[in-house]
């Protein structure tokens, strides 16, 4: 099988199994728990685990918060921001996001807008970017808060994060990113880019499903920010997420994280060689295709790509015992894609669009092999 869906989620690295089997063995023990030896190792574990996620964004370590995945950190800020500032703080009642957001942003959001918090869903170009002037004419005394995308799931195009969370921190107004597609695939230093919280979850880079985290940002005196749990409970994770900790899949993650972090270079360069080449051999057989994605700002090895007169689901079903490709989310399957309507797709431009999302795993055999098997059905 050759597997071209990796925004979708990700082959696991048989170093990532390997650092977790000992948890799922003999290690089993509680890092909450005090005193004896099996507790300390992974309270250690968990604590290393922190060290390699912190060390690729180059943040803190106590600014790293584990959680089940990205929906879970998504709801986890928007929800605990939005009631700890307006409930608790009597501030304003006003968030901002965009209409390409993942499900579970937008849906959150849906969720606050019905308990009375005012969103406005800002519009994007025809590659999925915010418009920074647009960001800026939508803030008003009221906003809280300030989420959008890195990279997006569909397109693979990024937004310029470092600016427009420049302007929210100018204006004193907490901003975070969903930055699930982008962890370990490009270059995040949150000493330079002022955001103020991130998603990311680690299946998405050969690490383990059920995991991943957030970044919150301390100020530069240590205080932590206030925001209300959503899972409380016990003292775990700052006080941040109660419950008991998945030691191996955390250590999984942090296991994914350090190979990200020592790979991303090399495989940058693989990506985009491999990348080219799928470009250009899609647009030898489709001389009409239109890739959607943006050309150079854009997550290395993800294409979107409108085949006019090529439906997209007899497409994969066609290939569907030898490659992996996909329509769009896994998240929103079923309906025609939200995010294609925003950048402006026709429903049946959206209906002859795929996503091919590629990883380290794949080959240029693979891509070579993937382009015959477009020539022959065509
Ligand atoms: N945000 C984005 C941009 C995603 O692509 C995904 C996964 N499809 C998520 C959030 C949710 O991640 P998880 O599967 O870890 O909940």
């Amino acid at each position: 099988m050759i597997y071209f869906d990796n925004s979708a989620t990700t082959e696991i690295d048989p170093e990532v199994v390997e650092s977790m089997l000992p948890f799922l063995n003999e290690e089993y023990g509680n890092p909450s728990s005090k005193y004896y030896t099996l507790a300390e190792t992974a309270k250690k574990s968990v604590e290393e685990s922190r060290t390699s996620v912190a060390e690729l964004i180059n943040s803190r370590n106590d600014e790293i918060i584990f959680t089940s995945g990205a929906s879970e950190s998504n709801n986890f800020i928007l929800k605990g921001i939005s009631d700890y500032l307006y409930y608790e703080k009597k501030l304003g009642n006003h968030i901002i996001t965009s209409k390409t957001e993942h499900k579970s942003v937008l849906e959150t959001c849906k969720w606050l807008e019905k308990r009375g918090y005012k969103i406005t869903y800002l519009n994007v170009n025809k590659y999925g970017q915010v418009d920074k002037d647009e960001l800026e004419g939508s803030l008003t005394k009221e906003t809280i808060l300030v989420s959008l995308i890195w990279g997006n799931n569909e397109l693979g195009t990024l937004n310029e994060i470092s600016s427009l969370s420049s302007m929210c921190k100018d204006r004193s107004i907490l901003f975070h990113s969903d930055a699930t597609q982008v962890l370990g695939k490009i270059d995040i230093d949150v000493k330079s880019i002022p955001v103020d919280f991130l998603s990311f979850s680690a299946h998405k880079i050969h690490g383990p499903k059920g995991i991943g985290g957030c970044f919150i940002r301390k100020t530069k005196i240590g205080t932590k920010q206030k925001i209300t749990p959503l899972i409380h409970g016990g003292s775990q994770e700052f006080d941040y997420r109660a419950g008991t900790h998945s030691v191996h899949n955390i250590v999984g993650f942090g296991k994914a994280c350090e190979i990200a972090k020592r790979e991303m270079n090399k495989n940058t360069l693989v990506l985009k060689d491999l990348e080219t080449i799928l470009i250009d051999q899609i647009r030898a057989i489709y001389p009409s295709s239109q890739i959607n994605s943006h050309l150079t700002h854009k997550i290395p090895g993800v294409i979107n790509v409108t085949l006019p007169g090529i439906n997209n689901e007899i497409l994969i079903r066609k290939l569907r015992n030898d490659v992996a490709i996909s329509t769009g989310s896994a998240c929103s399957l079923g309906e025609p894609s939200y995010v294609l309507k925003s950048i402006g797709l026709t429903e049946s431009e959206i209906y002859t669009t795929i996503r091919i999302s590629l990883s380290k795993f794949n080959t240029l055999n693979q891509v070579n092999s993937f382009i015959n098997q477009l020539i022959s059905i065509q």
